[in-house]
């Protein structure tokens, strides 16, 4: 059994095919998908396919504000958020994508470290996890967070940090999302913490439509399908079985969403 902690199925790429992309990762294995929200005004598209879906698959969802559609986020959508969540709507088990990315044009740091903050106290308030997006700023999102004292914990997505910035997320409580990037050769660091870091530290993920693995040309759609190769080179590189690969980070999933089994 697999969980996707991190896809967007929810966006207009997979309107003409999701139903049978649900069935597709049902027979795959793939059980569990979790949606992340990077955008107010599509929230309510977002929370429209939550739930248990025919095929099977049960899908979860996060809600928050996304750091590189930083310009598109008004305060008052983070009072929205923390509203929201008082209802405690159901399979809601995390706030984000929220988070730090340097990488983005003009990105006023200052405007994200506010944003970020905001969305970790409404998650703390809620008792929720953090689905974090971070793009060369590690070290910065450890430091808001511990000045935060936010102990809620959650997932690092689309893992790309140092030994020692993973080393102070495992500290704080945070999985460390491993997706499409691991099936480069290229991707030497990545390969290392995957096979040297412990297991309970990992969650997997694929972020489709984007990141596409190796074999599959840029700007070509990525599915949550890409999880069993994934799996497959992750239990290569650990020498670990697969089968019991996949219940580990299914259970290590759970925990970082708390969802109990
Ligand atoms: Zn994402």
């Amino acid at each position: 059994m697999l969980f996707d902690s991190h896809c967007h199925l929810d966006f207009p790429v997979f309107d003409s095919d999701r139903d049978q992309l649900l069935e597709q990762c049902h027979r795959a294995g793939i059980k569990h998908i979790c949606l992340p929200a990077t955008e107010q005004c599509h929230w309510p598209r977002l929370q429209s396919i939550l739930g248990r879906h025919n095929s099977g698959v049960h899908i979860w969802g996060a809600l928050g504000l996304h750091p590189y559609f930083l310009r598109s986020h008004k305060d008052e959508y983070l009072e929205e958020l923390d509203q929201i969540l008082s209802q405690k709507p159901e399979n809601i088990v995390a706030v984000g994508e929220a988070g730090l990315d340097l990488l983005i044009e003009n990105p006023d740091i200052e405007r994200q470290e506010e944003l970020l903050a905001a969305q970790a106290l409404i998650a703390a308030h809620h008792g929720l996890p953090l689905i974090l997006h971070v793009r060369k700023a590690h070290d910065q999102t450890v430091s808001l967070l511990r000045k935060l004292r936010f102990r809620e914990g959650g997932i690092v997505h689309a893992w790309s940090g140092s030994d020692q910035q993973a080393q102070a997320f495992i500290n704080l409580g945070f999985k460390l999302g491993i997706g499409g990037s691991l099936t480069y050769e290229r991707a030497k660091r990545l390969r290392r913490q995957v096979t040297e870091l412990p297991i309970e530290a990992f969650v997997l993920e694929t972020d489709a439509p984007d990141i596409p693995p190796a074999g599959l040309a840029r700007g070509q759609r990525n599915t949550p399908l890409t999880l069993v190769s994934v799996l497959s080179i992750m239990s290569g590189l650990r020498q670990f079985p697969e089968k019991a690969l996949a219940c580990q980070l299914l259970n290590n999933t759970r925990k970082a969403l708390k969802i109990p089994s």
